[in-house]
């Protein structure tokens, strides 16, 4: 008796992931490697496919060592040259154009940072395909999910190019820490190809608190501050009684009470905290868009009507010079 052999779709699931491979690519800075940027690792695992990491600068063989231990990895590829220390995306994106056609890569992942942002579509550009950005879900290899309209609007984006090229955002995809995974550690190919961009130098604020971007927690000062001088007087004792970064509005960044690298929004920083502590900031949906994917929402304002009450889970009405030194000093006490 004859019988039609259907493939299940278990098998033809892995028979995709066979095909499919990843590459993410990971961030270093000064011979450290960037954890954030493992976010894309954890993407690439979502996809189901093999995953490689790519890193590249001076002394990263013992970057790509430490990457090879997070979970999930088949392979790091690592390019030791001064001349991709920084990024450049002019240096960057011929590099990994060359790794990726040597290997074949059907995905190229890299986080919706500085970093990705520079480089991604230049990589899309030199692959003629059409770059993909900030992704937040992916629902099969070529369906991904992404905000718009700060976040009013979710899309869903199907592409049909052979190499997608994406940014992953951060906060949607939890990264794991380096452990006992063992994926092997290669060296990749380095076109040194000439570049008209050369790094001359940078001026980098230094601060001992954690970084905006991935700290567990933040707090925030908007407009209600009333200046400069108010918010440097009650939000880094707050922050430092809770061991918490800083943010703050775009409000508050444009009357010049924070520095610009501080903005959370739309058109700042999204951050994912276990808490977000605001103080006078009102919940503007472009203030919004940056931060309510917080585990927990903490505010204080003098108005009980403002939206951000809407999404805190806890709200305390109040003046916040009285309320902000009274919880530093309780905190500090506990
Ligand atoms: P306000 O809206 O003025 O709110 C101040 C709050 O402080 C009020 O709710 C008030 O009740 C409270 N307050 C005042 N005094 C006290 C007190 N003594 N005690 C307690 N509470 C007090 N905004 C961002 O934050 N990030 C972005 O990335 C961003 N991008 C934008 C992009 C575009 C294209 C546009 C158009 C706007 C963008 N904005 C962004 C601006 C946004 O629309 C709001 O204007 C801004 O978020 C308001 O900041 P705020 O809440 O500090 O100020």
């Amino acid at each position: 008796q004859l019988r039609t052999l259907r493939p299940t779709p278990a098998y033809q699931q892995s028979i995709l992931a066979r095909l499919l491979s990843t590459l993410a690519v990971l961030e270093q800075r000064e011979g450290k490697l960037n954890m954030s940027s493992l976010a894309a690792v954890s993407a690439g695992q979502k996809l189901g496919a093999s995953v490689t990491g790519f890193v590249a600068g001076s002394g990263v063989k013992a970057v790509a060592d430490e990457a090879a231990k997070v979970k999930g990895k088949e392979k790091v590829i690592y390019v030791e040259n001064g001349a991709y220390d920084k990024g450049l995306p002019e240096n960057f994106a011929p590099l990994l154009v060359e790794n990726i056609k040597k290997n074949g890569f059907t995905h190229i992942l890299a986080g919706h940072s500085a970093f990705g942002k520079n480089l991604m579509p230049r990589v899309a550009a030199m692959l003629d395909t059409q770059q993909i950005s900030d992704i937040t879900d992916i629902e099969s290899e070529d369906t991904f999910v992404r905000p718009i309209y700060a976040g009013n609007a979710i899309l869903t984006v199907k592409s049909s190019d052979a190499t997608k090229v994406i940014t992953v955002r951060g906060t949607a995809f939890a990264s794991d820490e380096p452990t006992d995974n063992e994926a092997e550690v290669v060296e990749g190919v380095d076109p040194k190809s000439d570049s008209p961009t050369e790094w001359i130098s940078e001026d980098l604020a230094k601060s001992d608190r954690p970084e905006l971007a991935t700290a567990a927690k933040v707090v925030s000062g908007g407009r209600g501050l009333k200046s400069k001088e108010e918010f440097d007087r009650l939000m880094p004792p707050l922050a430092d009684a809770l061991g918490a970064a800083i943010g703050a509005s775009r409000a508050a960044v444009d009357s010049g009470f924070a520095d610009n690298s501080l903005q959370v929004g739309q058109t700042g920083k999204n951050v994912a905290p276990q808490l977000y502590l605001c103080a006078g900031i009102s919940g503007a949906i472009q203030h919004l868009a940056g931060m309510k994917d917080s585990k927990v929402i903490a505010c204080i304002n003098k108005d009980g009507d403002a939206p951000i009450f809407q999404i805190a889970d806890v709200g305390l009405v109040g003046d916040l010079f009285d309320k902000v030194p009274e919880l530093t000093e309780k905190l500090n006490k506990a």
